[in-house]
């Protein structure tokens, strides 16, 4: 696999960045997931911006323009081919050879570019789209900005432990007794034909698929409700459902072992990911 690091693309093994970097030793570094379908870049603009705005909350300096970027990632799909797949893109603030809680000069010190790519054949029929997924709700204690995308992912990677220990595919995060997110994606709920998430604060990513999720189900004359739920609410709902830009819209079918209607994918979820793919194909660059 060839990968991107800092200006040059090389073979993987030979990538290379410091092990004073900061996304190394504090976890100080941004990044984006951005899927590949049919050799072509879903959402990227939404990504590109998301990632500006990750960068500018940190005062984190940009290592390259928004269309050095797609050339990039364009190069790494056809670099190492890939059909349908993810490009897994990190800003890291880099280093000045030192250790210090304080961030180093921004003048003297350049950030770190890193991309890599991952192939996924039949991304978009993935059997979990299909069968829907199994949730456990934990305890969610990540730190107050989490609308900033970081690579601070210790606690999601704790949750996925307790999803898998307990023998479901994932784990929807609740504070204050309000579901915030998945360990990796948004969630939502579907009551009466009316779609129900968490509106975005810093209490939650602000998904790029979500966002456009919400348009098309508004532009498909579906009701759309941005407020809290509850684990007990999600339980009685009619459906249940995430999104991510690597999971497009995949239906939840279980919630702490209880079944969300009849235990099996309903209409409106797998409606709207069809839409979705449909909308992203044709979006595609
Ligand atoms: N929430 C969290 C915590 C995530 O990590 C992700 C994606 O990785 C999402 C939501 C979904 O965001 P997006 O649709 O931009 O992939």
């Amino acid at each position: 696999r060839t990968v991107y690091v800092n200006g040059e693309y090389l073979p993987e093994d030979q990538a290379k960045v410091s092990i004073f970097d900061r996304g190394f030793l504090m976890a100080d570094g941004v990044y984006e997931v951005t899927s590949v379908l049919d050799g072509k870049l879903i959402a990227f603009d939404g990504h590109a911006e998301r990632l500006t705005r990750s960068m500018n909350e940190l005062d984190m300096r940009a290592p390259a323009t928004t269309e050095e970027l797609l050339e990039i990632h364009r190069e790494l799909v056809r670099l190492n081919d890939i059909k349908d797949g993810l490009i897994y893109l990190q800003v890291t603030r880099g280093s000045d050879g030192d250790r210090d809680f304080a961030f180093p000069d921004p003048e003297t010190t350049a950030p770190s570019l890193v991309l890599f790519t991952q192939s996924k054949p039949g991304l978009a029929n993935n059997p979990a789209a299909r069968d829907g997924i199994r949730v456990i709700s934990i305890e969610d204690i990540r730190w107050g900005r989490r609308d900033i995308k970081t690579v601070q992912l210790l606690y999601p990677s704790m949750g996925k432990m307790m999803a898998k220990k307990a023998g479901v595919e994932d784990a929807w995060m609740v504070e204050e007794g309000f579901v915030t997110e998945g360990t990796s994606n948004n969630a939502y709920i579907v009551k009466d034909g009316k779609i129900v998430t968490r509106e975005t604060s810093n209490d939650i990513l602000h998904g790029i698929t979500r966002k456009a999720v919400l348009e098309l189900a508004r532009e498909a004359q579906m009701q759309v409700e941005e407020r809290n739920f509850t684990i007990e609410e999600a339980q009685q709902a009619d459906e249940a459902f995430v999104t991510s830009a690597s999971a497009f819209v995949t239906p939840v079918v279980e919630i702490d072992g209880a079944k969300i209607g009849s235990g099996t994918p309903g209409k409106l979820a797998p409606r709207l990911r069809e839409i979705y793919l449909e909308e992203m194909r044709k979006t595609a660059i």
